[in-house]
């Protein structure tokens, strides 16, 4: 179990994950602004444990994709892709206890050439 807190401390969540298995950027046009380094695990396996008042969602393009942030501080935590709405991506460097800078190994998502966007 990992413990997951925005900047302020008014967001906090648990994951259940060891080990950081699939770690990726992404190149979308919300992605390449925040510049996060993101994991992504099963929603059953993400809790909000603290503030979920506090989280602001944010949506845009397709509306499918939910991105939340911390109304406070302004830091993304998590959110659920539109390719797959079951999972929950987030934000390591919102984990005390993981080094993002470093992280092996990661991964590129070509969100700039969603599959969804394909015609
Ligand atoms: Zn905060």
């Amino acid at each position: 179990m990992r413990k997951l807190a925005c900047h302020c401390g008014a967001v906090e969540a648990e994951i259940n994950i060891n080990n950081l298995e699939k770690v990726m950027r992404c190149n979308c046009s919300i992605c390449k602004r925040k510049g996060a380094i993101m994991s992504i695990v099963k929603n059953e396996d993400f809790k909000i444990t603290k503030g979920i008042d506090k989280l602001k969602l944010y949506q845009f393009h397709s509306k499918v994709a939910k991105h939340y942030f911390c109304s406070e501080c302004g830091i993304y935590t998590h959110h659920n892709p539109r390719i797959n709405p079951a999972m929950t991506g987030f934000n390591i460097g919102c984990l005390d206890d993981e080094d993002s800078f470093e992280l092996k190994n990661i991964n590129i998502a070509d969100g700039r050439n969603h599959p969804l966007d394909k015609k």
